[in-house]
């Protein structure tokens, strides 16, 4: 297994190595917990996942928001703050144009919004970042936790002196917020192993064109998060991919192929 691509923030992360180790990704781990047969057909079966447009678009409009904070914080971070509005509109450009390359069809292009309005939305969610008022340690970087029964791969948004932040952008209005358990369970995963008190969302809504910020109040210590990591490492082991009925069941593209759906 070539570890460039094992580490690429973007790949799938889940693999059985030499030594018997599982390799995760955070999303894979989650994914798995959340139901192991959509885990088996969405990631294992399916080792390619490009963007399938229009279907994924809000997962687009998600890319091109982190990538939008990712570059204010950065440039933040470097003191280039105030000039940076033609280059974060640039930034924001050349993701669409990434995105619009990987599905191939230009025709995509109008599922896309307006550059500035993703600009406006990065703008509020990297201000709500700084009134946090801690200090940014790192932005959008990977890092790697090992035991003796699995490597896996962090990919958090933003950690911070005393907290990690994640972004979830979203097309409902934020006074309708749901928040899964899967995320509340990332953002612990992320919060005990760096070690640090606090987690929250920011939430990026495209229906208000504003931000909310959301204290993580669901955390789990580190003794927990790796309880269950290890549980579910045994399990992916044995091969156990069985459906497990969870709040996504409905926008399950593999309803078809799961007993556990519409009963
Ligand atoms: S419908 Fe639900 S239980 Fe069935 S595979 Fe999809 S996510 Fe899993």
């Amino acid at each position: 297994m070539n570890i460039s691509r094992l580490l690429d923030r973007k790949s799938n992360g889940f693999s059985i190595l030499e030594n018997n180790k599982v390799f995760w990704r955070t999303n894979s781990l989650v994914t798995y917990k959340r139901c192991p047969l959509y885990f088996k057909l969405f990631i294992i079966d399916q080792k390619e996942q490009t963007l399938d447009l229009p279907r994924n678009i809000a997962i687009a409009h998600g890319i091109i928001v982190h990538r939008a904070v990712e570059f204010l914080l950065r440039s933040y971070l470097f003191g280039l703050n105030g000039s940076t509005n033609r280059l974060l509109l640039e930034v924001i450009d050349n993701t669409i144009a990434e995105i619009l390359e990987e599905t191939n069809n230009v025709e995509n292009k109008k599922l896309f919004k307006d550059s500035i309005e993703y600009g406006y939305l990065a703008k509020k969610a990297f201000q709500a970042i700084l009134s946090l008022n801690q200090k940014i340690i790192d932005v959008e970087s990977v890092y790697l936790y090992e035991n003796d029964k699995f490597i896996l791969k962090l990919t958090p948004d933003v950690i911070l002196s005393n907290a990690i932040v994640d972004l979830k952008t979203t097309s409902k209005p934020l006074s309708n917020l749901y928040i899964y358990d899967d995320y509340n369970w990332q953002l612990s995963i992320y919060a005990s192993l760096f070690g640090v008190e606090k987690s929250y969302f920011i939430y990026v809504s495209f229906a208000d064109m504003d931000v909310r910020i959301v204290n993580n109040t669901e955390q789990k210590n580190k003794t927990e998060v790796l309880e269950t990591i290890n549980k579910l490492t045994d399990k992916v082991l044995r091969s156990e991919y069985e459906p497990r009925k969870n709040p996504l069941c409905r926008f399950c593209k593999y309803q078809s192929k799961c007993s556990l759906f519409n009963k």
